[in-house]
């Protein structure tokens, strides 16, 4: 059996990713940061389906408790190894720069950008000595295009971005994929309060993307038929940007 990390599983993009991956065979180890019964919700979907997984709270922001909490997870199961992350969890806090106060350009990059580190690199070393690997991360269009209002946000998802690229680079000979995928507008928590009406104007498909279209898409990136993918960045967002 494969295990699959998905930060931010409880809700959203990263809940239908966590039911995908379950689906497909994983055991998938649902992170969450507060929402515990969100989480709880995303796990009992994956069981009532005959899925397998467990969920795991801790903050990505925050190396020690990120470390703490897999070293654990790993103590408790010497045999087993992480062999996919998906790394989904992420927020936004929008506000035009000339405005922004420092805590809120932090805690944006601490969550997107670092959180992917904190989580990715203390993984690394298992998938190197298991010759295989995927990881996925999930970006915007925002860090792809840059979008008003989120300067903190753009620059967390493009930096996410040149690190997938890089970091493909460095594990390609391993047979570890490094992807991210971008997506548009999806309806989940983070999309409610946007004018739905007057934004899908703009997008081709003329709709906002469900979870669940994401959720397939990393699918296949996680899965074997994706072995000659890396590096990529890949948007899903209804023809909105291309
Ligand atoms: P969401 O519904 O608001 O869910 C966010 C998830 O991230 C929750 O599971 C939340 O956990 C978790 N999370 C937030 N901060 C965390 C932290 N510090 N540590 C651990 N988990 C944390 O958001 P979503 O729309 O599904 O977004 C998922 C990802 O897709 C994000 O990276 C987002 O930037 C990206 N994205 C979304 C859209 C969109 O239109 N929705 C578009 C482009 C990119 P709790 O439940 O515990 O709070």
């Amino acid at each position: 059996m494969k295990y699959a990390l998905v930060t931010g599983g409880s809700r959203g993009i990263g809940r239908a990713i966590s039911i995908k991956l379950a689906q497909m065979g994983y055991y998938v180890i649902v992170n969450y940061n507060s929402n515990k019964s969100e989480a709880e919700n995303t796990l009992n979907t994956i069981t009532d389906n005959s899925g397998k997984g467990e969920i795991l709270q801790f903050d990505v922001s925050d190396i020690e408790k990120t470390h703490s909490a897999l070293d654990t997870w790993k103590h408790n199961n010497p045999e087993k190894h992480i062999s996919t992350v998906v790394n989904n969890a992420g927020f936004s806090s929008d506000i035009l720069m000339v405005w922004m106060e420092k805590n809120i350009w932090d805690s944006v990059i601490n969550t997107s950008l670092n959180g992917f580190f904190n989580v990715t690199q203390h993984l690394l070393t298992d998938m190197i000595v298991n010759k295989f690997g995927r990881i996925i991360n999930i970006v915007s269009l925002s860090g792809v295009k840059g979008l008003p209002g989120q300067a903190n946000y753009s620059a967390a998802k493009a930096g996410v971005i040149g690190a997938t690229k890089a970091l493909a680079q460095e594990l390609g000979k391993k047979k570890i994929t490094v992807n991210a995928v971008a997506p548009g507008f999806i309806t989940t928590d983070m999309t409610k309060d946007l004018p739905e009406k007057e934004l899908k104007k703009m997008i081709p498909i003329n709709r906002f993307g469900k979870p669940e279209e994401v959720a397939n898409l990393v699918g296949f990136l996680a899965s074997e038929e994706s072995s000659y993918i890396t590096g990529e960045v890949i948007n899903i967002n209804g023809g909105l940007y291309t």
